[in-house]
């Protein structure tokens, strides 16, 4: 039996991109400011500092990604405090902190949260009607692990 966690209406959305896919965040981002603005925006240091000065929208900026960030994101998520990570991550690229980045994608999956690793499914969850509402999601129960 699963526990269950109700996401809030004005979400926390955490927004993370590797180095040759911050232009496709920054332009996605663009594109979809009236809608974010509604949430409460989450990133690692530098793409939260490149979406500030894009976007003039308040974002909550943590360490950056290979240095400490991506595991802060991944803390929120453990603690039910992130309810949508958009991660735009590098499919070309090997990344010096490839384990960090596989750890918040884990944790991504086992907290259920909206996980988005490309701009099509980004769209489609900031889109979907279910972004404008308070909304339960199925959480497993790990104490009993
Ligand atoms: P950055 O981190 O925003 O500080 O570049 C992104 C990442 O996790 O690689």
């Amino acid at each position: 039996m699963s526990e269950t966690r109700t996401l809030p209406i004005r979400k926390h959305i955490a927004l993370v991109a590797h180095d040759k896919k911050k232009d496709e965040l920054v332009e996605w981002a663009l594109e979809n400011k009236e809608l974010l603005k509604n949430h409460r925006l989450i990133a690692t240091g530098s793409t939260g500092k490149l979406l500030e000065e894009k976007l003039g929208l308040p974002i909550m900026k943590l360490l950056s990604g290979p240095l400490g960030g991506d595991q802060q994101i991944g803390s929120l998520v453990a603690e039910g405090k992130l309810d949508f990570l958009v991660f735009f991550w590098d499919p070309l690229e090997a990344q010096a902190h490839d384990s960090d980045v596989k750890a918040l994608q884990r944790l991504a999956v086992a907290w259920n949260i909206l996980l988005a690793s490309n701009r099509t499914t980004a769209d489609f969850i900031l889109h979907s009607a279910c972004m404008k509402e308070a909304y339960k999601i199925a959480v497993p129960d790990y104490s009993k692990f």
